[in-house]
């Protein structure tokens, strides 16, 4: 598909938008901006400084919706911590402990890649996307779409991956967890999403600006802001987080006791001290993955400055409905008032179980602030928030942007790296030239199992096979791309609509 048939196709009217989910340009530079927050000299940042690693957790964070692209449930799985335990223990079992090969690095970066897609997703449509339901009156149709339009319209992006994908080392992962699919696919779908979503993005991205920036006043403006929880900028440090206690967990370093990764109000004050309002949930968010039915009452609590316990509503990740799903988040809603500038704990007690069923034997627990009532008042304002976007690193080296002669790598295609050195830039003409649609052809020999559950858990989000035969926009656009929404709707109660 060419740009202008592509932009045709939407003037025309085509039901592309809302059916990205959390757009995926986000996803892609949510992932690239907490790459580059890792600390100098950490490991993290030595990985990301290469190009090519640098351009592979990138577009392993387009991989998870481009099952929705060819309607394979491959890409739903993908969301979820279950998949990313199973790829954890997969690129660790044949690529660790060192990953000193490049082969073994991109294995790697793919899985952070892929990895926090999931997280990003289950943060924004946890909180942020809440919270524009409070403000705008809106909801997902209008700001998966309208977000990442934003993004270009304000001039924000600039990472533009190349095509690449480990898909044979994928198919097994899959397989791990009873899914069917073959490199064919799979490289369909991440080609589709690079060339609608990633190149295609001057086209789209007015059409919705102009449709979305009008029904979401707030959003389009906080959706940079980093004291919202689940926004685009707020996303970044949870990330960032993120990718570092994957790291650890590659290396089998990932103690229970250090799963909080992130959380909200954090160092800041909390925004809001009444009941009524989005702003004054707190909100952690764990390293791995956690069973939605160990978050309760009981291991989930709220204290306040005399150690009694605060009335919450404790919830988990926003999908799923099964007490086995798994959540890289908790939410703890008050559902009393409290106090204006006072100091609350939140505690996890024994009993939060990871889905491999580790369980904290000890308790945890962190402290924050709620806002002062005169916020003008001494010693109630807050830190300047950090800058949006980030600045690039000083020695981040070569941009990986769409056409740069020196950053632009080789579309090494769904294979996996057969030697050290391939796909890398110096080991093959380089030309950067656009993913051709014409010369995907469709494997079709993949059945879609059954997934597990979402989350891993047993609702069911099964699915039944892609669309077989060459590729047509027609399915794309009509069948394909609205899965997310629709198997994300089952199993989960509280959805607004
Ligand atoms: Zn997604």
């Amino acid at each position: 598909m060419r740009r202008a048939a592509l932009a045709g196709l939407l003037l025309a009217g085509a039901p592309l938008a809302g059916v990205w989910g959390h757009g995926i340009n986000g996803h892609v530079h949510v992932t690239g901006w907490a790459a580059e927050a890792q600390p100098a000299g950490s490991a993290l940042a030595a990985l990301f400084a290469d190009p090519l690693l640098k351009n592979t957790v990138l577009i392993a964070a387009a991989f998870p919706d481009s099952g929705y692209a060819v309607d394979h449930p491959y890409g739903e799985a993908a969301h979820w911590e279950p998949f990313t335990e199973a790829h954890v223990a997969f690129v660790r079992d044949t690529y660790g402990p060192d990953y000193a090969s490049v082969e073994a690095q991109q294995q790697v970066a793919f899985l952070i890649g892929t990895a926090c897609h999931g997280l990003q997703d289950e943060l924004f449509d946890s909180l942020f996307l809440l919270q524009i339901r409070e403000k705008d009156g809106r909801g997902q149709e209008e700001a998966d779409p309208g977000t990442d339009a934003f993004l270009q319209v304000d001039g924000h992006l600039r990472f533009f991956p190349e095509v690449w994908l480990p898909a044979e080392a994928l198919v097994q992962v899959f397989a791990a967890r009873g899914i069917e699919v073959s490199t064919n696919t799979m490289e369909r779908g991440l080609r589709l999403v690079s060339s609608v979503v990633i190149n295609g993005r001057e086209h789209t991205a007015p059409i919705h600006d102009a449709q979305y920036r009008p029904l979401l006043p707030w959003a389009s403006t906080h959706y940079v802001d980093p004291t919202v929880p689940g926004s685009i900028a707020a996303e970044i440090p949870a990330t960032a987080a993120y990718q570092r206690a994957l790291w650890a967990r590659l290396h089998g370093e990932f103690p229970v006791a250090d799963l909080v990764v992130h959380g909200w109000p954090g160092a800041r004050r909390l925004r809001s001290v009444r009941a009524d309002t989005v702003d004054s949930w707190i909100s952690l968010v764990f390293g791995a993955g956690v069973t939605k039915g160990s978050l309760n009452d009981a291991t989930v609590r709220l204290l306040d400055p005399q150690g009694a316990p605060v009335p919450v509503t404790v919830q988990g990740t926003r999908w799923g409905g099964s007490p086995t799903d798994s959540s890289r988040l908790v939410i703890l809603r008050p559902t009393v008032d409290l106090l204006p500038d006072t100091t609350y704990t939140v505690r996890l007690e024994p009993g939060v179980t990871l889905i491999d069923g580790t369980t904290l034997e000890v308790p945890w627990e962190t402290t924050f602030q709620t806002p002062c009532a005169d916020p003008e008042a001494a010693g109630c304002a807050d830190e300047a928030p950090p800058a949006f976007p980030p600045p690039p690193p000083p020695d981040a080296g070569v941009e990986v942007d769409q056409g740069a002669p020196d950053g632009a790598l080789p579309d090494a295609g769904p294979t996996d790296a057969g030697s050290p050195d391939a796909g890398r830039p110096d080991a093959a003409a380089a030309d950067g030239s656009l993913a051709d649609l014409g010369g995907v052809t469709d494997g079709g020999a993949d059945a879609a199992a059954p997934v597990a559950g979402v989350g891993g858990g047993a609702d069911g989000c099964a699915s039944t096979g892609g669309p077989s035969g060459g590729f047509g926009w027609a399915a794309l656009l009509l069948a394909g791309l609205s899965g997310r929404r629709r198997r994300r709707a089952r199993g989960a109660p509280g959805r607004p609509r």
